[in-house]
């Protein structure tokens, strides 16, 4: 059983260095032949993503009342370097920043977007979502979404966005910082749950943390980003099967 969490932890290791930089794997996307319905079977590598049980994105519903610990966020300013991978708009982030829950920290590693959201709250999309992906030593992921309602412009998008390329591969360095914790709604109220990655290699064992609150985005920054990456970069939800969404 131990030999089995220390492989999965590694495959979710390489799963956020995957994400990370791009690299390996089949050619993948949100539509056509190699859409999300097709993953599964582009590549050995993605067999999760066809055969788990435990895939993200969800439909949050049927919530269980559990007395959730508070979580930490303390997190720094980062350089404004801003990379379309071609499947979504990245920030990485410097070293530092780290969230603590339950007394299990991770670091903060990279926050990204997609258009619309990827989690639904009760059947509900909204046309934004972040996810600010933490890694702690031993490679096991946590991952805190966002869900941005349509409204007033956001400024700490518009500070990403700003430097946004609006071409696959390209990176952007532009001045001064941004920081992670003006992407949270002021209260850090969460649901959670246990899911992947929302996209190849979908692996499993990622601590899902949704935040309950929900910033504003003009529906104008929102469509910028289906620009910048071609179209919705959503994965359709995916069953809960035998999970509970805790809040
Ligand atoms: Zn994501």
């Amino acid at each position: 059983m131990k030999r089995i969490l220390l492989a999965s932890a590694a495959l979710a290791f390489s799963a956020s260095l995957a994400w990370a930089g791009g690299h390996g794997g089949a050619h993948w996307g949100y539509k056509g032949e190699t859409g999300p319905a097709h993953w599964g079977d582009l590549s050995e590598k993605f067999f999760m993503c066809k055969e788990g049980k435990n895939q993200s994105p969800v439909n949050l519903t049927g919530f269980v009342k559990a007395a959730l610990a508070p979580v930490d966020m303390s997190y720094m300013p980062t350089p404004v370097k801003v990379k379309n991978n071609g499947h979504a708009i990245q920030v990485d982030y410097a070293a530092g920043s780290k969230l603590t829950v339950n007394g299990h920290t991770y670091a903060l590693k990279q926050f990204h977007f997609h258009a619309p959201s990827e989690n639904t709250i009760d059947g509900k999309s909204y046309p934004l979502e972040a996810h600010l992906v933490h890694a702690d030593a031993q490679g096991n992921l946590a991952v805190v979404a966002v869900l941005f309602e349509e409204g007033a412009e956001n400024p700490t998008v518009a500070k990403v966005w700003q430097y946004m390329p609006m071409e696959a591969g390209k990176t952007a360095t532009g001045s001064g910082t941004v920081n992670a914790a003006d992407l949270l709604p002021a209260s850090h109220d969460y649901y959670r749950f246990n899911g992947s990655l929302t996209t190849p290699p979908c692996s499993e064992g990622v601590l899902w943390l949704v935040m309950k609150g929900h910033p504003s985005v003009s529906a104008a920054q929102a469509e910028k980003l289906q620009r910048a990456v071609h179209g919705p970069n959503n994965r359709p939800v995916q069953p809960l099967n035998a999970r509970v969404v805790l809040e």
